[in-house]
């Protein structure tokens, strides 16, 4: 299948091949035709899949397409609304690079940044806005933003703003579109309050299902370190040693653990930077940059900043803390191995992180393999059923295969309670006195 296939117009086919997009992603295949032809769509799919050009590539030549077209000030002909400001930049990027041989105005809302630019975009009209809730809402509050002219609306990773809190909003701004609009809603996962929004929102909507959640995990090698907490520092200092991670991006839960993390880091003379919500919009943007050219080897992020984030050949995900959410493993690892290509997960499980490793693992539907052998394995707690673990670990390489096993002819359960029946010697990990 090729772009021309799919009746796409003449200057958007020259901005692909400017970018260099030879064919069409599954997702861009299967979506961009009905959304030409005006149906809703129900994509559920993944950042990694190519979803935003699925939608931007149709709504671009729809917008083009038009005669006489609604101008005039304050007019917005479609709304992209996404759960974080740098997925809002990105979109933003994607859009210049595939609409630069057509006429349509963009403008990007979000919130840590000044208000009054996105005034005066709002006061001019649009054809495509892409908004983050809490700011739009906040424009709207203040009568800035008319949303009446609205023909296209865009829900981008709508599970993820169900998770940030933001379903009043989005429900908020949804009530003040016209009823009769063409409504294409993205989502990574399909929890019920997604599939009630679905058939709320839609009407007889094209679904498309491109790579089950589970399935990122299947292309990207993970491994897992049991590992106290004030060892995790000692021990990713440890692995970095190892040349071959040439970059990383390390989650953290907090925003706080963020900059201790980079402070660490930064001590052991590893160039790191963190982004999260408390950065403003220039620090984060600069940080992601210094990571992308090189100038900084470690992006340390939290889940909320990092959603966005679109880096090319990211050979490595580190995860200094389990999520307690498992769907965000797989979104977090998920930035590595994009576009067809290998990466590495790397995750460090302390004692109150094992019930989220359980959840992770009944997710990816496998065990991630664990690496015993290392210089600051975990000490159990006296209260743990499942306290004495035997390993039998071999690393080849810092990337090299791994195998596991339990005590000979024991039959026992690791740190995360599971089964372990292989043969071999092993390390016995010591109980806390
Ligand atoms: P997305 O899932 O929209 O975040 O896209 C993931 C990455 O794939 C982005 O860096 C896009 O620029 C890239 N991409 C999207 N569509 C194509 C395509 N047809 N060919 C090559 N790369 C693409």
């Amino acid at each position: 299948m090729t772009f021309e296939q799919l009746k796409l117009s003449p200057p958007i086919l020259k901005a692909l091949a400017k970018e260099n997009y030879t064919q069409p992603t599954p997702i861009q295949e299967q979506a961009i035709p009905p959304v030409l032809a005006g149906r809703d769509l129900f994509g559920c799919a993944q950042t990694g899949t190519g979803k935003t050009a699925a939608f931007l590539l149709p709504i671009i030549q729809l917008l083009s397409a038009q005669q006489g077209r609604p101008s005039g000030k304050r007019v917005i002909r479609s709304l992209i609304l996404t759960p974080t400001r740098e997925l809002a930049i990105q979109i933003s990027d994607n859009f210049r690079s595939y609409g630069r041989f057509l006429n349509l105005r963009s403008a990007v809302i979000l919130g840590g940044v000044p208000q009054k630019a996105q005034e005066q975009a709002l006061e001019q009209g649009m054809d495509i806005l892409i908004a983050t809730p809490g700011r739009l809402i906040d424009l709207m509050n203040q009568g800035f933003a008319d949303l009446r002219h609205v023909q296209i609306l865009v829900l981008d990773e709508a599970d993820r703003m169900l998770d940030m809190g933001f379903i009043h909003d989005m429900r908020r701004i949804i009530a003040k579109l016209p009823a009769k609009r063409q409504t294409l809603f993205f989502s990574a996962t399909m929890p019920p309050e997604i599939t009630s929004l679905v058939d709320s929102l839609l009407t007889n909507p094209m679904k498309i299902e491109i790579t089950p959640v589970s399935s990122t995990a299947e292309r990207i090698k993970q491994t897992l370190y049991f590992v106290d907490k004030p060892n995790k520092l000692p021990l990713l200092i440890d692995l970095l040693q190892d040349p071959s991670i040439e970059s990383a991006l390390v989650f953290t839960r907090t925003k706080h653990g963020a900059d201790r993390l980079v402070r660490g880091l930064t001590k052991a003379k590893i160039t790191a930077q963190a982004i999260h919500g408390d950065k403003s919009q220039n620090a984060r943007q600069a940080a992601l940059n210094n990571f992308k050219q090189g100038v900084t080897r470690m992006l340390v992020a939290t889940d909320i900043a990092a959603r966005g984030i679109d880096i090319e050949e990211l050979s490595h995900v580190i995860n200094y803390n389990l999520p307690n959410i498992p769907e965000t493993y797989v979104h977090r690892i998920g930035r590595t191995g994009r576009a067809g290509l290998s990466g590495i997960a790397i995750s460090f499980c302390e004692y109150e992180e094992i019930p989220y490793l359980k959840d992770i693992e009944k997710l990816i539907k496998q065990n991630i393999p664990v690496i015993g052998d290392h210089p600051y394995p975990m000490t159990m707690k006296e209260s743990t059923p499942t306290a004495v673990r035997e390993t039998k670990t071999s690393v080849t390489s810092s990337e090299g295969s791994v195998t596991r096993g339990a005590r000979k002819g024991t039959n026992r359960n690791d740190a995360a309670g599971r089964k372990e029946t292989s043969e071999g010697p092993g390390r016995r990990w010591k109980r806390r006195s």
